[in-house]
């Protein structure tokens, strides 16, 4: 009796596990986007890019220099003068500010203040969009943030 044999489709998980991935999550604060997207990044390997970490790491870094929000000029040139990395420090990621590692830095109440009007400024979020766009193109990344999936990455993955 001969079978006919159905060739086998080719796994889709096995395709799919190979294409590191563009995941956006966003939506308002408060919801579980930052517990969400670092369980997310840590069970698959990936980069967790904190777009808030982002901006609240300009307003650090504005804050060092006395740069105030309104200076838009002075903002924009700090956005080109100053580098943002992530990079993972055992297991969550750290957040580099030309190299030092400011991650506790950026969590001061002053800070959280100080970050919504520096994120307010136009000549800033073209940078970070940027920025966010660089460090996630080649994929394997889940970002996060409040503009991910309408303005940063609206192609992403997933
Ligand atoms: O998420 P987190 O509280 O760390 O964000 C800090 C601030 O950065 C927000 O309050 C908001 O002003 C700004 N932000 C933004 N766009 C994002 C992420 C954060 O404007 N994608």
């Amino acid at each position: 009796m001969a079978f006919n044999r159905v060739p086998r489709p080719a796994s889709r998980v096995s395709c799919f596990s190979m294409k590191k991935l563009i995941i956006a999550i966003d939506g308002p604060s408060g919801v579980g986007k930052s517990t969400l997207s670092k369980l997310l990044a840590r069970e698959l390997g990936y980069l967790n890019l904190d777009t808030g970490a982002m901006y609240r790491t300009i307003a650090l870094a504005a804050s060092r220099k006395g740069i105030d929000a309104s200076d838009h000029a002075a903002l924009q040139k700090l956005c080109e003068d100053t580098l943002i990395e992530f990079s993972r420090g055992g297991g969550d990621e750290i957040v580099l500010l030309n190299g030092e590692d400011v991650s506790k830095a950026i969590r001061t109440p002053e800070i959280s203040i100080q970050t919504a009007d520096v994120a307010a400024c136009p000549e800033v979020r073209k940078a970070m969009v940027a920025r966010q766009r660089e460090l996630g193109d080649a994929g394997g990344v889940v970002l996060e943030g409040r503009d991910i999936g309408t303005v940063v990455f609206p192609e992403a993955d997933i």
